[in-house]
């Protein structure tokens, strides 16, 4: 299998910032005191770009390259504006979209028009602000990405509450929903039990349902270090991901030159197969003397009911659930049971499949079967996508607040906050299809794209009266996301605000960004929007103080546990390096869970995974191509041999993929997978995905759908 990575890497890299307007202007916007903009692992902020919380550089990637360099790009033109129709932009690419430009004025579409208007900033402002006010409360929602600030992100938050909904979410809706419900019902907290430091104490990490090659680079070079110094990577995944496999780490000579192996072992399990291979995990413990009995008496609760089911349920069962063999599960536990320090990263594989909280509560159960859980070294780490969607869960951007925030924020600023029950992102859409929304803000992202269903999803935004998006570049929402009016706001990227902003990493750590790139005139900060909006719209409160940046920070840390509004700083009480857990015994809490019986299959039908390529960056399609799986389009379907055989099927063959949903015309490529199941690209697959959820974490089924396949004729 071809190395991934290396040198091709370095090239991209390097053309890329000289588009961009050079390596210099590139360096200096990567090395600027902001934190990156791209995933929540983490970089940059005070300590300077591309440096992480651990002081170590240079740490940057290829993706992070990619956010900076969209945006500095140049500015859009009216001419560009005029020209091109809404028709013609809803049919161009995400890429073409991305590429088009920065937005730098605020541009109108009304029921009628067939191009959007420059209009000025008073009449945006007037519009939207007429548009919130005229609405009753319980007609709109706002939906806001990992982009935006922990500033705006509470303030936008606060002011929807003031005006008298809850009807406020964020992305994790579409990604993480179910680790931070699984994770809260096992340690009394929704995020990461490890810092990032563990990773450099740890012998033994796991990849379940995640591919870091290609969303979270960095991680890579832990990864290196790691096997280096004697550890193991465990990759629990149903195609086999060649990064994850021999990856060359730019920043370090000897990987560069030779490559580095990245899995030690590495087993593919059925989509939604997980819960059936932790639990055969678990019981091979049971059967080789590998539980950590201690730390089971004294500091967990319930395991019984786990080694309970482990004894129940015999091998053929578990082996026929998840599609791995006794054997391989006997040498994942073996590796597993000689770690003395083992980390669980996890990603969509897990929480974007029906029963997803109980497959991260089956991972916790194999964590703690082991004891690795409270100590240095060892623990629970979802890896999130957006470099802020976790901090947007902590500043209350969720419908529903936590009981103490809800009291502090009343307390503080002497109001009453609505009782109603807030409104998930799918329940918001399912409100606008139904016709019960009239005005929506969305904070960032392309909420549309995020969406299962696209046709549902565009009925549904078209339903809506006024929707107001604030971004800094266009992308498919713009177009095939418009309610009857819509304005698009042009806001500045993080690195170029007036004043500080911070994000919260999947670590837990609060990052300040300095801002202070000058790059367009015309953007405005999303806090100086979200403030004016609410002060002549909304009012109750003396909004203009928040035009202050530091005031929200200070609000944020009377409302918010361990949050920080000064420095840069790790939140209290969220790493568990000692067993004592925020549960009501202080003990973790075991969950028995029911493996997952997958689908039945019919001869024609697969499980269908949606999946992000190297080139992409969540809804955002950077470049076409996806290097790392030698994909060089994006209409395909990556299928195991076998089923090509089948299914009578040849490479490159055009056929037709039926979901739930709607169906697409794609052609057939090999892949490593695990038979029986496939895989296609998001957010292109998304037509065949229903908009059906899961019932605990709210997040609809991007992997795991069974999908028909048919050739295509010639007529
Ligand atoms: S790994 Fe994530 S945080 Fe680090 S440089 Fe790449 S995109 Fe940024």
């Amino acid at each position: 299998m071809k190395t991934q990575g290396g040198f091709q890497s370095i090239r991209y890299v390097l053309k890329k910032a000289k588009n961009a307007g050079g390596l210099r202007a590139m360096w200096k916007s990567m090395r600027s005191s902001n934190t990156c903009k791209t995933c929540a692992l983490g970089m940059g902020g005070q300590k300077g770009g591309m440096v992480n919380e651990a002081g170590k550089f240079p740490q940057f990637c290829k993706k992070s390259v990619q956010a900076m360099a969209a945006d500095m790009q140049g500015a859009i033109t009216d001419e560009f504006i005029e020209r091109y129709t809404i028709a013609q932009l809803s049919a161009m690419s995400p890429r073409e979209l991305e590429s088009c430009g920065r937005l730098t004025f605020p541009i109108h579409a009304g029921p009628l028009d067939s191009h959007y208007k420059r209009i000025s900033w008073e009449e945006v402002m007037e519009r939207t602000s007429k548009a919130i006010r005229e609405t009753e409360p319980s007609r709109s929602f706002y939906y806001l990405s990992g982009r935006s600030s922990n500033e705006a992100g509470f303030l936008l938050q606060l002011a929807a509450r003031i005006r008298g909904t809850n009807n406020v979410n964020n992305c994790s809706f579409f990604c993480h929903q179910a680790s931070g419900v699984g994770l809260a019902s096992v340690t009394g907290s929704g995020t990461a039990t490890v810092v990032l430091e563990d990773l450099s104490k740890c012998d033994l990490v796991f990849l379940i349902g995640c591919n870091p090659a290609s969303n979270h680079p960095r991680l890579l070079k832990n990864l290196i270090d790691l096997r280096r110094r004697g550890g193991k990577v465990i990759v629990v995944n149903p195609m086999k991901e060649p990064g994850l496999c021999k990856f060359k780490v730019p920043s370090d000579l000897l990987s560069l030159l030779f490559g580095s192996t990245i899995s030690d072992i590495y087993v593919q399990p059925n989509i939604g197969g997980d819960s059936a291979f932790f639990l055969g995990v678990i019981k091979w413990l049971g059967e080789h003397d590998g539980f950590d009995s201690q730390f089971l008496e004294n500091h967990a609760e319930n395991f019984d009911a786990v080694a309970k089911r482990t004894s129940e349920t015999p091998w053929a069962k578990i082996v026929e659930l998840c599609g791995v063999s006794q054997e391989e599960i006997g040498q994942v536990a073996s590796a597993y049971k000689e770690s003395s320090g083992t980390i669980f990263c996890w990603a969509m594989g897990i929480t974007h499949v029906e029963g997803g909280v109980d497959s991260v509560r089956a991972i916790a159960n194999t964590a703690i079967a082991r004891g690795m859980i409270g100590r240095k070294g060892a623990g629970l780490l979802p890896l999130r996508g957006h470099s802020n969607v976790q901090g947007m869960g902590t500043v209350g951007v969720v419908p529903t607040l936590k009981g103490k925030m809800a009291e502090a924020i009343e307390e503080e600023l002497q109001i009453i906050l609505p009782k109603s029950t807030g409104m998930d992102t799918m329940a918001c859409m399912q409100a606008s299809h139904g016709g019960e929304i009239d005005y929506a803000m969305c904070l960032g992202g392309n909420l549309l794209a995020a969406n299962p269903d696209t046709r549902f999803a565009i009925d549904a935004m078209s339903k809506i009266q006024f929707v107001s998006y604030l971004s800094t570049t266009l992308n498919k929402g713009h177009f095939l996301g418009r309610g009857s009016e819509t304005v698009v706001l042009p806001v500045l990227a993080r690195d170029e605000e007036e004043q500080i902003t911070t994000q919260e990493s999947m670590f837990n750590f609060v990052r300040r960004s300095t801002g202070g790139m000058h790059r367009h005139v015309g953007p405005r900060s999303e806090v100086n929007i979200i403030a004016e909006l609410a002060h002549s719209a909304i009012g109750g409160i003396a909004w203009e103080q928040f035009q202050n940046y530091s005031s929200i920070r200070e609000l944020i840390a009377k409302c918010v546990s361990g949050f920080d509004p000064n420095e840069e700083h790790q939140i209290k009480g969220r790493t568990f390096h000692q067993p004592n857990f925020p549960t009501l015994t202080g003990k973790v809490v075991v969950h028995d869970v029911v493996p997952r019986t997958p689908s039945k299959l019919e001869d024609n039908q697969l499980r269908m995974m949606t999946i992000r390529s190297e080139g992409q960056f969540n809804t955002v399609v950077y470049e076409e191509e996806d290097i790392f799986r030698s994909q060089t389009r994006r209409d395909v379907v990556l299928m195991h041999p076998n089923d090509m055989k089948k299914m009578q099927f040849v490479q490159d063959q055009q056929v037709l993929v039926r979901g739930e949903a709607g169906e697409i015309t794609v052609i057939v490529r090999v892949f490593d997978i695990r038979e029986s199941n496939c895989a296609m690209y998001y957010p292109e697959a998304n037509v065949l995905i229903s908009n059906k959820i899961d019932q605990e974490s709210k997040t609809p089924l991007f992997k795991g759908a069974v999908v028909e396949l048919f050739p295509c004729v010639d007529v």
